[in-house]
C-alpha cells in the first residue's frame, strides 16, 4: 500500500508535468499588417528567451482587420500588430482590440504614444519630415511644413497620395495644432505648389527628388534610411521642421490584444516584452526607425540625422481627425 506521502508526491509530479507541458504548449497568434521581416526577428528572440511558441499570419490592414471582425468571437487572433495610430485607432473602434492593465506597458510607452483607453501601445516610431535636395536648397530656407505652401516652393514640390494613411494621419495632427481653416489654407499652397502629379509612395517621393523633378519633400524618414543606404551618392537630406513649435509629425507602429484572444495572458506578456528594452533595441536595428522607449537609442545612421523636437500631442488624435483630414485633402483637390 502507498503511503500518504508518496501519494501527495505523486499528484504533485503530475501537477509539475501539467504546468510543464502546459508552458511548453504556451502560444500566441499574431495577426500582422507589419512584414515578415519586421517581425520575425523579434519573435525568434522571444520563444528563444520564453520557449513560447508564435505563430502568424501576415496581411495588409484591410482584409487583416476585416477578418478579425468576421471571425469575431471565434478569431484564433491573439494580437494585433499594425503601422499607424490611424489604423490602429480604426481597430478600437471596430472593438476588435482589449483594454489592457498593464503598469509595463505604462511604464515604457509614452503617454502619447498610445491609446488614451489602453487597447493599442506604439512600439516603434517613425518620424514624418521634409526631404530636400542638398544642391538646390539650403536648410535655412526652410523652417515648417507650413512653410513649404510659400512662393518659393512654387512647381517645387512633391506629394505622396492623400489615399496612404500616413498623410492622413498627419493632416490630422496637422488639423488638431492649426484648426480646420488654418489646415485647409496650408493645402491649398501645397497643392499650388506641386512640381508634378502626386505619387504613390515615399520611395518615389525621394526618386523624383533625386532625379531633378523636384526640390523638397515630405517622407517617412525610414524609407530615406533605406534608399541612402543602397545609394549612399543620392543628394539627398532630412530637415526637421516646426521646432519652435508643435516639432516633426510622429507617427507609430503598434499592437493591441484581440478582445477575444484565445490566449491573452500569453497576447499581453509578449506586448509587454515588445515594450521593454531588450526588444526595443531590436526595433532599433530592423528598419531605421525609433525606439518608443526613451532609454533606448536609435541605430548610429539613425541618430547621424540628428536629434529633433517631437510632436507631443496625443496620437490618438490622428484616429479622431482622420476622416476630417480625409474631407479637407478631398476638398482641397489634394488626390
Ligand atoms: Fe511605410
Amino acid at each position: 500500500m502507498m503511503g500518504k506521502n508518496s501519494i501527495l508526491w505523486m499528484a504533485w509530479s503530475v501537477m509539475l508535468l501539467i504546468s510543464v507541458w502546459a508552458y511548453a504548449a504556451e502560444e500566441v497568434i499574431v495577426y500582422s499588417a507589419r512584414n515578415e521581416s519586421l517581425i520575425q526577428p523579434l519573435f525568434d528572440a522571444y520563444t528563444k528567451e520564453t520557449g513560447v511558441q508564435i505563430r502568424y499570419i501576415t496581411d495588409s490592414e484591410a482584409p487583416l482587420l476585416a477578418r478579425l471582425q468576421l471571425e469575431g468571437t471565434r478569431t484564433s487572433a491573439d494580437l494585433l500588430i499594425t503601422i499607424d495610430a490611424g489604423n490602429l485607432w480604426h481597430a478600437a473602434k471596430l472593438g476588435v482590440l482589449a483594454s489592457i492593465a498593464s503598469p509595463v506597458l505604462m511604464q515604457n510607452v509614452p503617454a502619447h504614444l498610445r491609446d488614451p483607453q489602453n487597447r493599442w501601445f506604439g512600439l516603434s516610431k517613425r518620424a514624418r519630415t521634409i526631404v530636400y535636395r542638398t544642391d538646390r536648397v539650403k536648410p535655412q530656407e526652410l523652417s515648417t511644413y507650413e512653410a513649404l505652401g510659400d512662393s518659393r516652393w512654387k512647381g517645387r514640390l512633391c506629394l505622396r497620395t492623400s489615399k496612404k494613411v500616413y498623410n492622413q494621419s498627419m493632416i490630422a495632427m496637422m488639423i488638431a495644432a492649426l484648426g480646420e481653416q488654418g489646415t485647409e489654407r496650408v493645402l491649398s499652397s501645397w497643392i499650388a505648389n506641386l512640381a508634378t502629379d502626386i505619387f504613390s509612395d515615399d520611395t518615389q517621393v525621394l526618386e523624383a527628388i533625386a532625379a531633378g523633378q523636384c526640390d523638397v519633400g515630405i517622407v517617412n524618414t525610414y524609407y530615406y534610411g533605406r534608399l541612402i543606404a543602397k545609394k549612399p551618392k543620392l543628394p539627398l537630406s532630412l530637415f526637421w521642421p516646426n521646432q519652435k513649435d508643435r516639432g516633426v509629425h510622429i507617427n507609430i507602429s503598434g499592437a493591441g490584444v484581440a478582445r477575444y484572444a484565445k490566449h491573452p495572458e500569453a497576447a499581453k506578456k509578449l506586448l509587454e516584452w515588445l515594450s521593454a528594452p531588450k526588444a526595443q533595441r531590436i526595433f532599433a536595428k530592423l528598419d531605421f526607425e525609433y525606439p518608443v522607449h526613451a532609454e533606448i537609442p536609435p541605430s548610429a545612421t539613425v541618430l547621424s540625422w540628428g536629434m529633433f523636437r517631437q510632436e507631443q500631442m496625443d496620437i490618438s488624435r490622428a484616429g479622431e481627425l482622420q476622416s476630417k483630414a480625409v474631407k479637407l485633402m478631398d476638398r482641397v483637390g489634394y488626390k
